[in-house]
């Protein structure tokens, strides 16, 4: 058994559509256990810096625009392979390409305003988490 956290957002199209209950049940149906939440205001700095890898894509300003243009739920989930199982639940980043019964199938509405974030591995959920969260916020 290897035990994991990975690190969510909640993206503005799930708070906008007040569906953040909703999919923290297929969260939670995944076996993945939320284990630090908190609904926040990105701004843009945070924004720019949590997408940097992404900075010199066509859409970057688009999508720090979409993230910062109401509020996101961060979360730290837990569990058996926890960032594998969480980017399984996801779907993929294109609501046109993921699988029935994923969050992107069920939810999202474009390729941009597609629900849901989740770290893509290990290193990059404890940087991530480390962004949002101290420790003492993160209670298993
Ligand atoms: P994922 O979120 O599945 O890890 P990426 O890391 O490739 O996907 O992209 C980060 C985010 O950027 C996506 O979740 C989506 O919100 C946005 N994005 C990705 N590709 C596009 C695109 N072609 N047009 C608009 N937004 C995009
Ligand atoms: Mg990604």
């Amino acid at each position: 058994m290897t035990i994991q956290r990975t690190f969510s957002i909640l993206k503005p199209d799930a708070t906008r559509r007040n569906i953040t209950g909703a999919v923290n049940a297929m969260i939670e149906a995944a076996g993945l256990r939320i284990v630090a939440q908190k609904r926040i205001q990105m701004t843009q700095a945070q924004a720019e810096t949590f997408y940097a890898v992404h900075s010199e894509r066509p859409f970057f300003g688009e999508l720090v625009e979409f993230m910062t243009s109401a509020p996101v739920v961060v979360q730290v989930l837990e569990g058996e392979n926890a960032v594998l199982a969480h980017r399984d639940v996801m779907g993929a980043t294109n609501p046109a390409n993921a699988e029935e019964g994923t969050i992107r199938k069920v939810h999202a509405l474009s390729v941009g305003e597609n629900t849901v974030h989740g770290s893509d591995s290990e290193e990059n959920a404890a940087i991530e988490i480390a962004q949002f969260f101290s420790g003492n916020e993160i209670v298993g």
